[in-house]
This record gives C-alpha cells, sequence and structure tokens, in this order.
C-alpha cells in the first residue's frame, strides 16, 4: 500500500510537471507506444497505468503496451509486467523468437 501510495503521487508530480506543454515534440516521458488488441496495429498513445488503456479514437480499453521486434519490424502487445519480469522469455517475439524491446520507431499518434 506504501508503495502504491508513492506511485501514485510519483505520477501526480510528472502529470504536473508536464501540463505546461501540450506540443512538446519530446512527448516519450506521457506517451508510449500501444497495440490495439481489436486493429492490432501500433499506435502511439498517452502513458496510463490501467491497462487495457483507453483508445481515444474509439473510447475503448483496447491498448496494450508494445514492445517492439527489429526482426520482424513489428510492435506486438507486450505480456504483464509481472510476467515480464517473472520469465525473461517473456520478452521474445513470439513469431520469430527475438528479444523485443521498447525501443522502435514509433507509429502516428491517435487522433481523438
Ligand atoms: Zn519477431
Amino acid at each position: 500500500m506504501r508503495f502504491q501510495k508513492l506511485l501514485l503521487t510519483t505520477v501526480t508530480l510528472v502529470l504536473w510537471g508536464c501540463g505546461s506543454g501540450n506540443s512538446d515534440p519530446t512527448s516519450h516521458a506521457t506517451q508510449m507506444v500501444y497495440v490495439d488488441l481489436h486493429t492490432n496495429t501500433a499506435v502511439v498513445g498517452d502513458r496510463s497505468d490501467v491497462v487495457p488503456a483507453v483508445n481515444p479514437a474509439t473510447g475503448e480499453r483496447s491498448l496494450m503496451p508494445a514492445l517492439y521486434c527489429s526482426n520482424c519490424g513489428q510492435w506486438h502487445p507486450s505480456p504483464p509486467l509481472e510476467e515480464l519480469q517473472r520469465i525473461p522469455a517473456a520478452r521474445q517475439c513470439p513469431q520469430c523468437g527475438s528479444a523485443m524491446s521498447a525501443d522502435g520507431p514509433w507509429p502516428e499518434a491517435v487522433q481523438p
């Protein structure tokens, strides 16, 4: 519980800190890459503590955090964080088995 409270405080501070610059091109601090579970396409959305996150284009909770496979050149939905920490193989690409990372070419941002 103590950790959750600390996390919440941190998130609040981060949100405050970024509140002024809405057209900052280096928005990686407030946004991240997701994969929409309905369309299986990679999109950029605001960071969210709750997943699936809301896709602003559809209003549905269908966005899962994504990991990039440089071998396939594709973003794939990431397994839950607990699974990533527990099972190292969870970071492997479901298609080719290569290690995936959170870094990759960013897709288009979602237009609400
Ligand atoms: Zn792959």
